[in-house]
């Protein structure tokens, strides 16, 4: 799938190639949270580890060509499968021996919480939703199945080209379809389709949604001046997938997007939480449940998912496991379970100045650096005790 360049262009990356077709790279998320500095957004919105998370992609080709994408235009680009198809349980533990040498460096390091690398090392959480179109490898189900029967959570993100693909689906935790534009002008605009009959692609796969059992989740890709307009539309293509969650987040200036955007098309996050209250202003079954201000992203969930007042976002990833294998029918609710009250909220918080963030990063860094120090005499204290132990026996 992968030219020798490509392959040597990705791997200085820091991505692994596993296999023909797929990839691993350790999420920037998993790192923050080694090193103690909190999690990624989908801790907060759905109880995701990221520390025990595995980033990966059973697909690097892609049939859309997205202008806000951080990846180049020489990334491979393909409609149908045209490919060797790996063996999925080569990929799954090839996929885990990438992320367990990827991690190594972290290893002892005075900056990474020792516990949490120890737990590391059993991942609990896929995310398909590296690069590419992970959905469109042809053994994708075996490959779930497999993940389900490790206990392995699956989050897999689809970019709504390959309906037939999304109903024959697998069971999987969570369920992302990507909705970039709310017109068909737009999204052609906005995904550079290759399909030339993208919208009605599109249009199958919210159906295709709609009909799935387990949870799923509508992304919106707030690229500022390019998509953040037609509410009204937007809505109208939501409730034809009836998801469970929607989630706005900002575009980020990163990776080769910057060739084809500027950072101003990068939403501040009250921008974002602003556009997202237009879009939910049409959505009456819907409501705000939090956000997460490092990654420009709110949440927004069914009522259905607030039983007795009281928000159940959170993931119980054991009744999942059980549901997912049992073969009987189920439904998201069934492996859904209270939000942390401290994770749920949608404020009115403005982007902090570049003052004010220098003075919060500072204060972090004192706070990081009395927690080491308090762990690190903590540590030495227990192995002077112990050492005095071993000297009395
Ligand atoms: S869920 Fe996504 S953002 Fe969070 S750690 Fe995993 S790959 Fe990163």
């Amino acid at each position: 799938m992968l030219s020798k360049e490509a392959r040597e262009d990705l791997e200085r990356q820091q991505y692994r190639i596993v296999g023909d077709h797929s990839a691993v790279k350790v999420c920037g998320w998993t790192k923050n949270l080694l090193r103690g500095r909190g999690g990624c957004y989908k801790l907060k919105f759905y109880g995701i580890m990221s520390h025990q998370c595995l980033q990966m992609s059973t697909s690097l080709s892609c049939a859309n060509r997205c202008v806000f994408c951080w990846r180049g235009y020489k990334a491979p680009v393909s409609k149908g499968w045209r490919w060797n198809v790996d063996d999925p349980a080569m990929i799954l533990d090839e996929s885990l021996r990438a992320q367990a040498k990827l991690l190594i460096g972290y290893r002892g390091s005075d900056k990474v919480l020792a516990r949490l690398y120890e737990q590391a090392g059993t991942v609990k959480h896929v995310a398909l939703s590296l690069t590419g179109e992970p959905i469109t490898y042809p053994r994708i189900n075996d490959l779930l199945n497999l993940f389900n029967q490790r206990g392995i959570s699956t989050f897999l993100v689809t970019n709504a080209q390959y309906p037939d693909a999304i109903r024959a689906l697998a069971p999987v935790t969570q369920l992302y379809l990507s909705l970039d534009a709310a017109t068909k002008e737009l999204l052609k605009k906005v995904d550079v389709p290759l399909f030339a009959d993208y919208w009605e692609r599109l249009q199958e796969s919210l159906d295709a949604l709609a009909a799935k059992e387990g949870r799923t989740c509508i992304r919106l890709t707030a690229v500022k001046g390019l998509n953040m307009t037609h509410p009204a539309d937007y809505a109208k293509l939501i409730l034809k997938g009836d998801p469970d969650f929607l989630e706005v987040k900002a575009y980020m200036h990163v990776g080769a997007s910057r060739l084809r955007l500027t950072a101003d098309h990068m939403p501040l996050h009250e921008e974002v939480r602003d556009f997202a209250r237009d879009v939910l202003a049409y959505l009456p079954d819907y409501e705000f449940v939090s956000e997460h201000f490092p990654s420009r992203v709110v949440m927004i969930a069914h009522k259905r998912f607030k039983q007795r007042g009281q928000w159940r976002t959170w993931l119980d990833f054991p009744a999942f496991k059980r549901l997912s294998l049992s073969g009987e029918p189920f439904t998201g609710l069934d492996y859904s379970k209270l939000t942390p009250k401290a994770c749920l909220g949608v404020t009115d918080k403005k982007t902090p100045s570049k003052e004010e963030s220098r003075a919060r990063k500072l204060k972090r860094e004192e706070r990081y650096t009395k927690l080491r120090e308090r762990l690190t005499t903590a540590k030495a204290k227990r192995a002077a005790e112990e050492g005095d132990e071993n000297e009395l026996e």
